[in-house]
């Protein structure tokens, strides 16, 4: 048996999502790219690359990860180039999305040689998180003003638009497509591609697949434009638990059990978001706190239901957990790393990487 704690990334269920993603370019004409923020565990590229276009990042170090382990089409995009990234930046891309008019002029002649993209923002928001909207006020994620995009229109070949956020309504990103068709159309037919960005839940159940097919293909129909999508969570949703083990129950007023693992190591955004973790099938007569093993009091993943006791010893299974979790892990109280591991189409589960001492000391000096 593999020693907890451990990601395990099922391919059966990664699968199921590269399917609908298949389905939805064949059946709209999008090209659908990897956002490498949310997930960057390349040993399943390989895998995941028959499926899609290519990836998408936001640094220079995704986007040479994108370039050397996922391959096809590579988009660079970050808020902010610094001039000794950009060259460097250039030579992995296959296209360049600036940000801002500021950045795109500072760095336009050295990207003459690829494709380049401006980011817009519609101003209009589909997320009650404020930390996680780029559309919220005073958003640093965007052009907005007609006037100055007109001005630089001949620069560019194409756009990204990124405002959803974990959408899972239909109608709510019609909506919002419409007011964005709305503000910028005239821009669309003027270039050669737009991207709408990440954040559209459409691997879930019961997402209307082919009448969101049908409005990408209306919209690039519309303006003449290849459309991009770059989802990061709906590309790996569902695909990935956590594996932990009980080492402690107590009774401190609420029955709580301890693990070896952490929300704030492990799965940073529950600390963040303030969500609790998801245990299946969570029903039963015990209920008992599940915690984590550092010392922040609020580390705790949540308090679920168990058909009998939990002992020391038993091994629990924290579903859902593919999207920024590994890219956020961290060596907070030096809590042991979570190894990463694939269980492969036949049901093996192969051990890919572990992460030891030598690991923690090297991340510090
Ligand atoms: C975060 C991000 C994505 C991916 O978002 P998901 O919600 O994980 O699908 C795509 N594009 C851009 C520009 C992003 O910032």
């Amino acid at each position: 048996m593999i020693p907890t704690p451990y990601y395990l990334i099922d391919k059966s269920h990664l699968l199921r999502n590269m399917e609908t993603i298949a389905y939805l370019r064949e059946s709209s004409g999008a090209k659908v790219l990897l956002a490498l923020k949310c997930f960057a565990t390349w040993s399943v590229f390989d895998f995941m690359s028959d499926y899609m276009d290519g990836s998408t990042s936001s640094s220079l170090f995704e986007l040479r990860l994108g370039h050397e382990k996922f391959g096809k089409e590579t988009h660079a995009y970050s808020v902010a180039w610094a001039d000794h990234e950009i060259d460097e930046a250039i030579s992995y891309a296959d296209k360049i999305i600036f940000n801002s008019i500021g950045q795109l002029q500072r760095f336009h002649q050295n990207a003459r040689s690829i494709q380049r993209g401006l980011r817009l923002n519609p101003q209009i928001s589909s997320s009650s998180f404020e930390l996680a909207d780029p559309a919220r006020p005073f958003s640093r994620l965007g052009e907005r003003e007609q006037e100055k995009i007109e001005e630089v229109i001949d620069d560019i070949n194409g756009f990204m638009i990124h405002n959803n956020c974990e959408n899972s309504d239909y109608s709510l990103f019609e909506q919002m497509l419409e007011a964005i068709e709305k503000k910028f159309g005239a821009f669309f037919s003027k270039v050669k591609w737009v991207s709408l960005g990440g954040g559209i839940h459409f691997t879930g159940e019961n997402y209307p697949i082919d009448v969101f097919a049908d409005r990408l293909k209306k919209f690039s129909d519309t303006y003449g434009v290849t459309v991009y999508l770059e989802p990061g969570e709906a590309a790996i949703t569902n695909s990935t638990t956590l594996e932990v083990t009980v080492l402690d129950i107590f009774n401190n007023g609420k029955d709580l059990a301890v693990v070896d693992s952490s929300i704030k190591a492990h799965m940073l955004d529950l600390l963040i978001y303030q969500e609790s973790a998801k245990i299946k099938p969570n029903k039963g007569p015990y209920e008992i706190m599940i915690c984590g093993k550092s010392c922040l009091a609020g580390d705790i993943f949540g308090t679920f239901q168990f058909p009998e006791k939990l002992k020391i010893g038993d091994r629990l299974s924290i579903q859902d957990v593919g999207g920024y979790t590994m890219v956020k892990k961290n060596w907070f109280n030096g809590v042991a790393m979570p190894a990463i591991v694939v269980r492969e189409l036949d049901g093996t589960n192969h051990l890919i990487r572990n992460f030891d001492y030598m690991d923690y000391i090297t991340s510090l000096s």
